[in-house]
């Protein structure tokens, strides 16, 4: 049975939350602070967690960030429930590690959409998404390949593999960071210069001119997005 674990301390937010996943056929555990959220991810291992950002104790951001560091359940999918939707708490918020994330108020049927999404392309389950496409460029996740319209690109294993992180994550700012941690790993010993670099080999494949880049954009003291 799939078990999801809901962090909010509004009781109320909290009930519906639960109720509503419970009706969809997902076990749930619940949690009120930050603390006892660690505490049910490292022991309970749910399949998944919803978590809201302003906790008692320890918040949202800190949670994620600290079960990204724990090898245990780094694996564990988390959705962040934010309270205001401007592009910079978007940004925290998958920068702390978060898979997903939804502005608050939100609609219960979007919620169980971004739910079942996650479920969904979480290590050992069914892959949902299978290729990506932005303007011109697509990327196949299976064969591992990738075009410029017609032609074929060459890329080198982690051109590939950072090229659809950015492009899975279109339009939203990647920090370094978060670029070193999902395209190399954790324990990799990188530079995070080596992100600057391979991020200029990939403009040299994909733009009309490297050195004005319209597809991979440089956002000045954070990281790199991809355009829309
Ligand atoms: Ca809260």
């Amino acid at each position: 049975m799939t078990t999801i674990l809901v962090v909010e301390d509004e009781e109320t937010l909290l009930d519906t939350l639960a109720y509503n996943l419970e009706q969809e056929g997902y076990k749930v555990l619940r949690a009120r602070d930050g603390e006892k959220a660690l505490k049910h991810i490292r022991k309970k291992r749910p399949d998944l967690v919803v978590l809201d950002i302003m906790l008692p104790k320890l918040d949202g951001l800190a949670v994620c960030r600290m079960v990204r560091k724990d090898p245990d359940v780094a694996h564990i999918p988390i959705i962040m429930l934010t309270a205001r939707g401007t592009q910079g708490d978007k940004m925290v918020g998958l920068d702390s590690g978060a898979d997903d994330y939804i502005t608050k108020p939100f609609n219960l049927g979007e919620l169980l959409a971004r739910v079942r999404a996650v479920l969904r392309r979480a290590p050992g389950q069914v892959i949902a998404r299978q290729s990506l496409e932005v303007g011109d460029i697509s990327v196949d996740l299976v064969a591992r390949r990738a075009y410029r319209g017609e032609d074929e690109l060459q890329l080198s294993y982690k051109e590939f593999d950072l090229l659809a992180e950015l492009m899975r994550n279109r339009g939203a700012v990647l920090s370094r960071d978060l670029i070193l941690s999902r395209v190399w790993g954790y324990d990799y010993y990188v530079d995070s210069r080596t992100v600057d670099v391979h991020i200029r080999w990939l403009r040299q494949k994909i733009e009309d001119d490297p050195s004005n880049p319209q597809r991979i954009i440089t956002v000045r003291g954070v990281g790199y997005r991809f355009e829309v």
